[in-house]
């Protein structure tokens, strides 16, 4: 039954399907109104609600993890004075071609020291640290902030996955032993684990960073790369051992239980909710749209009224409150829409469950439910309503979870030399082979992946040990070490 204003205005879905990935992902970002990509500001970009609701709530698990491993919050300001940025020298070489810099203020008056907008915030943190720190009893020093970072990028920008602005929590941790700050690494992935692969659904693999590729200003990096639908990698969190590369030059020191004088440890540590979202957004979409998993979906559970009787609108406004005393994020759309538009909207915007209320559902008492990931649909006895959203929306992240693992699963393949290496990159994901070395000595072999195949060597696992059995894939001597190559955004 169609409500007698429903407008009659037919639904435009998606122009590009998702094997047309490129395109997709960008119009899928504009129709389901996560951002306006109109902004006048080159690698800039407008955030709609659709999508700063969903990020606010992958902010909150990621902060609770955070918390619960003992983490506390700071704000730090935006701006770092150019005598901090220029302490540490490989970190400075690092950043500095991407820094913006405030030089001046009103009508082109000069300041007397530049000011770097942070693009990330080691050197406006340990400043502070060494100010802070003072013995043992003030260590572990485990603080994070959500905030924007400002990277001048010259590499073509997209959003959500490469911007000159974007949205990440930075976590910067200090310790009295390098045991301690290692041990931080290793709870850093354990972090991506719990709250990216088993909330948001997103697989990866950790890799150890060949030492060309290292975070600048760490002694060690390890990142976490997932596989796009396009066979493209994205990392996504990465984690450092900065050893005491910044404490040192920062002066962060403090007297050990025996008195002595010593220097701190340090680790910090990267997710970017910005762009995990890239990975939500391309990992679980389809053909129609998004689909969120249940938990970071801005709206969970979207009631659409047919008809327009008293009776349905107030069982619609019943049942709203109902899911909302239970910390469901629901919705009722009472937009003069037809049904049927309503449905594919709400589809095309990732809303896990759809619960259908009209004449007939309100006098039996069972209402319809529909999931966005498979379509199925059941009836649900009004007093088992919000049960039964709760565990369905369990099942469709569960099931998004399946099926990601399923996809990165399917895209590791192998090579053996770089021929057969070619041929793999060009199907996509990640390529496991045998390979020299990630110290120095490797880095000819990478630079030869990186003009002949445009890809590159992403490191050797973190989370297990692999040994070669053979020879390396590009220069044919003993090979010292398993490396994953792919080609990278
Ligand atoms: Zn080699």
């Amino acid at each position: 039954m169609v409500s007698k204003s429903a407008s009659k205005e037919e639904y435009a879905g998606l122009k590009h399907p998702k094997s047309d990935f490129s395109k997709w992902f960008n119009e899928v970002i504009a129709k389901a109104e996560l951002a306006d990509l109109r902004y006048n500001a080159k690698g800039f970009l407008v955030h709609r609600p659709w999508s700063v609701t969903a990020m606010k709530a992958m902010y909150t698990l990621y902060e609770m993890e955070l918390e619960k491993k003992g983490h506390l919050p700071v704000w730090f300001p935006a701006v770092i004075p150019e005598e901090n940025f220029r302490k540490e020298g490989e970190h400075v070489k690092g950043f500095v071609p991407e820094v913006f810099w405030v030089t001046e203020h009103g009508a082109g008056e000069r300041l007397t020291e530049r000011l770097a907008l942070r693009p990330t915030s080691e050197t406006a943190m340990y400043r502070m640290y060494s100010l802070w720190i003072r013995s043992w009893r003030d260590l572990p020093l485990k603080l994070y902030q959500p905030c924007q970072v400002w990277r001048y990028e010259t590499k073509s920008t997209r959003p959500f996955i490469r911007g000159r602005e974007f949205h990440w929590i930075e976590a910067h941790d200090a310790f009295e032993t390098r045991k301690e700050a290692e041990n931080q690494v290793r709870e850093d992935m354990e972090m991506t684990e719990n709250v990216m692969q088993r909330q948001f659904g997103i697989p990866f693999i950790f890799f150890r960073r060949p030492v060309w590729d290292k975070f600048a200003g760490a002694e060690d990096t390890f990142a976490a790369d997932t596989i796009m639908p396009d066979g493209k990698i994205l990392q996504q969190p990465s984690t450092h051992l900065l050893g005491q590369n910044f404490s040192k030059p920062f002066r962060i020191k403090f007297k050990d239980k025996g008195g002595k004088e010593k220097t701190v440890w340090q680790t910090c540590y990267g997710p970017c909710i910005w762009r995990i979202l890239a990975s939500v957004i391309a990992q679980h979409g389809d053909d129609k749209g998004l689909i969120f998993p249940f938990s970071i979906a801005p709206v969970q559970v979207v009631i659409t009224p047919i008809g327009n009787s008293d009776s349905v609108k107030r069982k619609c406004g019943e049942i709203h409150s109902r899911l909302c005393r239970s910390c469901i994020r629901a919705l009722v759309d009472d937009s003069d829409k037809t049904p049927g538009w309503k449905f594919n909207q709400w589809e095309m915007k990732g809303v896990p469950l759809r619960l259908e209320v009209g004449p007939k559902e309100v006098q039996s008492g069972k209402y319809t439910l529909a999931r966005r990931d498979t379509g199925k649909k059941q009836l649900v006895p009004e007093s088992k309503l919000v049960d039964t959203c709760k565990t369905s929306g369990e099942e469709i992240t569960w099931s998004l979870i399946k099926s990601a693992d399923a996809f990165f699963k399917k895209n590791i393949r192998e090579a053996k030399d770089i021929s057969s290496l070619s041929y793999a990159l060009k199907k996509g994901g990640l390529v496991k082979m045998d390979f020299c070395s990630i110290d120095r000595k490797g880095e000819p072999c990478a630079d030869i992946i990186k003009d002949k195949l445009h890809a590159d060597v992403r490191g050797i696992r973190a989370d297990k040990k692999e040994k070669p059995k053979g020879k390396c894939a590009v220069c044919g001597k003993k090979a010292g070490c398993v490396v994953y190559v792919g080609k990278e955004y």
